[in-house]
């Protein structure tokens, strides 16, 4: 579905299909084709994994899709999804010369095109190296895990992936919405990156059902931690226990799964015709406002506590959610929930007029997340900052305070983005790759 922000849309017109269609052939040679192939091309440097850009949209242009999909693999396992959820406006394509005169490359749109049809029509496959290298635990199948799992197996280590949930993805699959990234795609990666010889065992919550000192027993030279974020913050204010008071990231997580059939529609904590107020102004936030619309919410108001211009979520994402219909309340503070019978009916806030109560019987928390303790708190020697972020070291880059442990992502660098996960992830993956040579060495010594 293409929503033309200056139409009369309609809201019930929302549904889960992808939003963003994507290009034809055609509009993909012709927008490869515009590229000016500078002699110092920014696009590149905008982008955090320095991804080949002009190269792989000159292959396009003269339409080697292979070519083109061979040079983004060089430096990223994940195109699918970044060509799709990548702030391009802030990085490459915001970098591009073309960008001064509003003619910008659709550089995040040529991307995605070359992985999905490189994918649907099978073009390339990656070799897989024998595995002579090593054997590493990855902990974790988001954006850093899946890096390091894919970076590490091409450069001939033997990895397993260690994942909670039942399948691999992290966020890609259990937060951001299947009509910014449908899911497929994220299997399409994973996929990829198990073609390479990764072997992922899921609904394994390491911590729980397998420690690090058990996993080191099992013979790996190295493991790497990259749990994300999962623990959402609270709003620490009156009437937080109320009834009708829930995590976004918890409701994003549950509509995936009520969208695949695996959980029943009494688990949607979000009716049909509900009044639903969102706290928090990043993107999360506007991708619960959205979902929330798009099971049927009556209205949909985004609480945020300063103005427009400082809200943080990315614009074009501001942007969709206005047109789909979500309102916002600006400068706006909540001061307490209120309700009664232990149901929430409203939320009191503090506005530049003065103190007033929002009302709603369902609010989605969306203010930040932090991670979770279950590693650390079963190992021994792992530092973590008052947060709870894992300490890691420049050298080997990524260790942790305890040897052969390493650790990147949103687990490091508190909630970002995918592509700064995958950017610290490569890193870690060469940190990792150089304390294992250096390990086998001193023990042939
Ligand atoms: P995660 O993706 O969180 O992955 C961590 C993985 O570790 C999960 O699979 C989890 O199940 C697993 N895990 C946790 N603990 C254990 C354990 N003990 N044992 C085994 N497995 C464990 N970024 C963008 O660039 N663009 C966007 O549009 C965007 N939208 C977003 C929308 C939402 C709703 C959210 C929540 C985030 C969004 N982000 C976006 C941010 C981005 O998704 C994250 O920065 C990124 O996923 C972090 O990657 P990660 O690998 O560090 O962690």
């Amino acid at each position: 579905m293409i929503i033309d922000k200056n139409s009369n849309f309609n809201e019930k017109d929302l549904n889960f299909d992808e939003i963003d269609q994507g290009f034809t052939t055609k509009e993909a040679i012709a927008e490869a084709s515009r590229c000016l192939n500078c002699a110092k091309p920014l696009c590149r440097t905008g982008c955090p994994i320095e991804n080949n850009i002009p190269a792989f949209i000159h292959a396009l242009s003269k339409g080697n899709i292979g070519e083109a999909r061979e040079i983004i693999a060089e430096r990223s396992n994940l195109p699918a999804v970044c060509g799709r959820v990548c702030p391009h406006e802030k990085q490459c394509e915001g970098h591009c010369i073309l960008t001064k005169k509003q003619k910008g490359i659709n550089i995040g749109k040529l991307e995605r095109f070359i992985a999905d049809f490189d994918a649907e029509m099978n073009l390339t496959k990656d070799k897989m190296p024998a595995k002579t290298k090593g054997k590493v635990a990855v902990i974790g199948s988001g954006p850093a895990g899946l890096t390091v799992a894919g970076d590490l197996a091409k450069m001939g280590f033997n990895v397993v992936v260690y994942e909670a949930e039942n399948e691999p993805g992290g966020v890609l699959l259990y937060g951001i919405p299947e009509f910014r990234l449908p899911k497929d795609v994220v299997r399409q990666e994973t996929n990829r990156i198990a073609s390479l010889g990764v072997t992922f065992i899921t609904n394994t919550l390491v911590g729980v059902n397998i420690t690090i000192d058990q996993l080191f027993e099992r013979g790996f030279d190295a493991i790497f931690i990259g749990t994300g974020t999962a623990l959402a913050k609270d709003l620490n204010i009156p009437g937080n226990d109320l009834f009708g008071i829930i995590q976004a990231i918890y409701f994003l997580r549950i509509i995936t799964l009520y969208n695949e059939g695996k959980v029943d529609q009494k688990e949607v904590p979000i009716n049909a015709g509900d009044d639903v107020l969102v706290i928090g102004g990043g993107n999360v936030a506007m991708d619960a406002a959205r979902t929330a619309l798009r099971i049927g919410a009556g209205k949909v108001r985004v609480v945020y506590r300063k103005t427009e211009k400082e809200l943080p979520a990315l614009r074009s994402e501001y942007e969709d959610a206005v047109a789909e219909g979500v309102e916002f309340c600006w400068q706006s503070s909540p001061l307490s929930f209120v309700g009664q019978n232990g149901r929430l009916s409203g939320l009191e806030v503090e506005t530049p007029m003065g103190k007033t109560i929002l009302s709603t019987r369902k609010v989605l928390l969306a203010i930040g997340s932090r991670p979770a303790a279950r590693i650390i708190s079963t190992t021994k020697g792992i530092e973590v900052n008052s947060s709870g972020y894992v300490i890691t070291k420049e050298r080997p880059y990524g260790m942790t305070t305890r040897k052969g442990v390493f650790s990147g992502g949103d687990v490091v660098h508190q909630p970002a983005t995918v592509v700064l996960a995958m950017k610290e992830a490569k890193l870690v993956a060469k940190g990792i790759a150089d304390y294992v040579e250096a390990k086998k060495l001193l023990e042939e010594c």
